[in-house]
């Protein structure tokens, strides 16, 4: 029973609902709600960004089946009912230059021996139709690079990637490389003539351009040059004000280019306080709504990427928390574009 449907969309729902939230934070908890998600009935959860595979690279005797360290496991990731996952490689920046493309390749190298090789029902999708003929049981597993520290200044680099699976291009991480700055670099550059290369490049092989981590005049530069851009795992700055978090005018421009935009789970970028609840990601929602985003936004957990985690969404199983409060503010339509749709619809292949 969809008793609150459409009744807290958007402007409403922050308006009037929003104070009372706000101030009852604690006793707001997702409990009692009208609607129960049946498994395998509604939950098809795409989700653009987790960092497992940076985390079983650090931690090489992680296993992905069912660690407890994990957020993302073969066994959560059945119980929550995913029906995508991305898979970023993330090279840290401890890793020395001349290392940065091996060390990518090793954790490619954990992507397919210690996940899909070891779970056959995960498979590696690089078309959409390769989505859409996962058969019960199967789920796809998305290759992303988080950061072009990987390549260097290397174009071949970067299609080796590509043959090796990956299908979507994050420029950046937090600081600078040879493509662009990161948002907390202080000199804030845009592309530079080799990142308009990447980016090039990646609208000729049809692959996504992500935007999360990115410099201000990076991803304007973005806007002018990409043709599948994405915003893998961003909350809005006018809901909590941190520098990763995107402008009111990016979410436009977002909007304009028919950008996939993912709500991340990520506290710092949640909220400004201690604890983080379900409610917190409702308001970027909310807010990513009230400005015309609401057939954009989907999730990028960046679950194996945090430390801490939003109260009730602790692991990847947990998604069920979530998707149950959003069936209480929208419909089953919009929830399913949010949970899976409005990633899956814009993959580029
Ligand atoms: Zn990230």
């Amino acid at each position: 029973m969809l008793v609150f449907a459409n009744r807290f969309v958007y402007g409403y729902f922050s308006s009037i609902r929003f104070v009372d939230i706000h101030s009852n934070k604690k006793s707001i908890v997702i409990k009692g709600i009208g609607k129960t998600v049946v498994e395998g009935l509604f939950l098809k959860v795409f989700d653009a960004h987790c960092d497992v595979l940076w985390k079983m690279w650090e931690n090489k005797g992680l296993s992905f089946k069912d660690s407890e360290d994990l957020h993302v496991t073969w066994d959560g990731l059945k119980q929550g009912d995913a029906r995508v996952q991305c898979f970023a490689v993330y090279v840290p920046e401890k890793v020395k230059k001349e290392s940065v493309f091996h060390v990518a390749l090793e954790m490619i190298d954990i992507f397919y021996e210690k996940i899909l090789r070891r779970f056959p029902n995960m498979r590696l999708v690089t078309t959409k139709k390769e989505i859409s003929e996962l058969k019960p049981g199967q789920i796809g597993a998305i290759l992303t690079l988080e950061g072009c520290d990987a390549i260097g200044t290397d174009l071949e680099k970067l299609r080796t990637l590509y043959r090796l699976g990956v299908t979507s291009v994050g420029l950046t991480w937090n600081h600078a490389n040879a493509v662009a700055d990161g948002i907390l670099e202080e000199r804030g550059a845009g592309l530079s003539s080799f990142g308009r290369e990447v980016v090039r490049m990646n609208n000729e092989y049809f692959i996504w351009t992500d935007v999360s981590h990115l410099s201000v005049r990076g991803f304007w530069d973005v806007m002018e040059t990409g043709d599948f851009v994405i915003a893998s795992h961003s909350n809005c700055k006018a809901v909590c004000a941190n520098p990763r978090n995107l402008s009111n005018d990016q979410i436009q421009a977002l909007i304009q280019k028919n950008a996939a935009i993912g709500v991340t789970f990520v506290p710092q970028f949640l909220a400004e306080g201690t604890e983080t609840t379900i409610i917190d990601i409702i308001r970027h929602i909310e807010h990513y709504c009230s400005l015309g985003a609401e057939n954009n936004i989907g999730f990028g957990s960046d679950f194996d990427g945090i430390d801490h985690t939003v109260h009730g969404l602790g692991k990847y199983e947990d998604y069920f928390n979530l998707v149950n409060s959003l069936l209480k503010y929208y419909s089953e339509t919009t929830v399913k574009g949010f949970i899976f749709n409005n990633f899956f619809s814009r993959f580029p292949r």
